[in-house]
């Protein structure tokens, strides 16, 4: 290929761009045009990659009539997109065999805006996270933290699985620290920087995206690590909706002392059915442990969510009002 072709030239720039953020680079900023009346609606799933299998198929069937029924803007995945073990490299045929194959209806021609689950750690991180893939598939859209501005809404997504001791702690799997280590840094940077892009936020709703929970009562439970370095800065900066996978069901968990709410989207798959921890349910407004997914509409005063099972049946809704600033 001579190297001044223009296919050359845009991998060269895209390499470039790539190499040249340093590892502890602020929290890069995206902007995401909202409808025309600045309302925007979107679809969330998480913990899906499976090629087709455990239903994710079904899932992405319903995801489909859901997303023409909404018109909607964009998809957020929250992690752990391909099982078991990430990506190997760009050119892993499982990227087309578990995104572009399966989630194939045109409402979901929209950019889907990604973060990496633990089990993405498990493969290769670079690659997945690397603009190239965009040439494959131009939906795909991973970096480990980034923030989304919609005008109406800012979107602020963080990298949980480096926060969780427990893939420190054990040999049962290898994972792709590149990029990560030291751990220390990269953990205070990235708190750093979140807590300054929440505080300079003037959107209307802050949604922060992140692919552990905080709080579940599902197989892996709450988060500690999130409790303790999340959790504060969540609620000083008025956050109102923390979004997240790794628990392979759907979940709505309310707070007591904010009106952050707690929503677990990771039911694209593979799910746990019957996997309850023992807990306070008080706060606990819904809880589903089979698939489905979830699906966003925010205008400047209501945020209403809802959960679909693979029937495409809606499972449970609730709504989100700015001046009243509580859940229904
Ligand atoms: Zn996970």
């Amino acid at each position: 290929m001579p190297l001044s072709s223009p296919t050359f030239l845009l991998q060269a720039i895209l390499c470039i761009y790539f190499v040249l953020i340093p590892t502890f680079a602020k929290l890069q900023r995206f902007q995401h045009q909202p409808k025309h009346d600045g309302s925007l609606s979107f679809l969330v799933i998480g913990d899906w990659g499976r090629q087709g299998l455990y239903n994710q198929s079904l899932v992405a069937t319903q995801m489909g009539i859901m997303g023409e029924k909404l018109n909607i803007d964009f998809v957020i995945s929250t992690g752990d997109n391909f099982y078991d073990d990430g990506i190997k490299g760009v050119n892993d045929p499982i990227f087309q065999q578990s995104f572009s194959n399966i989630y194939t209806a045109k409402s979901l021609q929209k950019q889907w805006y990604s973060i990496l689950g633990n089990h993405d750690y498990r493969g290769d991180t670079i690659a997945q996270v690397n603009p190239l893939l965009r040439k494959i598939d131009r939906r795909w859209f991973c970096m480990r933290a980034f923030t989304l501005n919609t005008g109406i809404a800012e979107f602020f997504f963080i990298d949980t699985t480096p926060f969780i001791s427990d893939y420190f702690n054990q040999y049962e799997h290898t994972y792709d620290w590149r990029d990560v280590s030291p751990r220390s840094s990269y953990l205070s940077n990235i708190l750093k920087d979140f807590e300054e892009a929440l505080k300079k936020s003037s959107a209307t709703w802050k949604i922060v995206v992140g692919h552990h929970a905080i709080r579940s009562i599902s197989h892996h439970g709450d988060s500690i690590e999130l409790i303790e370095n999340l959790v504060p800065i969540l609620k000083a900066n008025g956050v109102d909706m923390y979004l997240n996978g790794h628990d392979h069901c759907l979940q709505h968990i309310s707070s007591k002392d904010s009106p952050l709410v707690y929503i677990t989207s990771g039911a694209g798959s593979k799910a746990w059915r019957g996997d309850i921890k023992e807990n306070n349910f008080e706060e606990v407004k819904f809880f589903y442990d089979g698939q489905g997914f979830m699906s966003v509409q925010i205008t400047v005063t209501e945020t209403e969510f809802a959960f679909f099972d693979v029937f495409g049946d809606n499972i449970h809704h609730s709504r989100l009002q700015k001046t009243l600033h509580s859940s229904a």
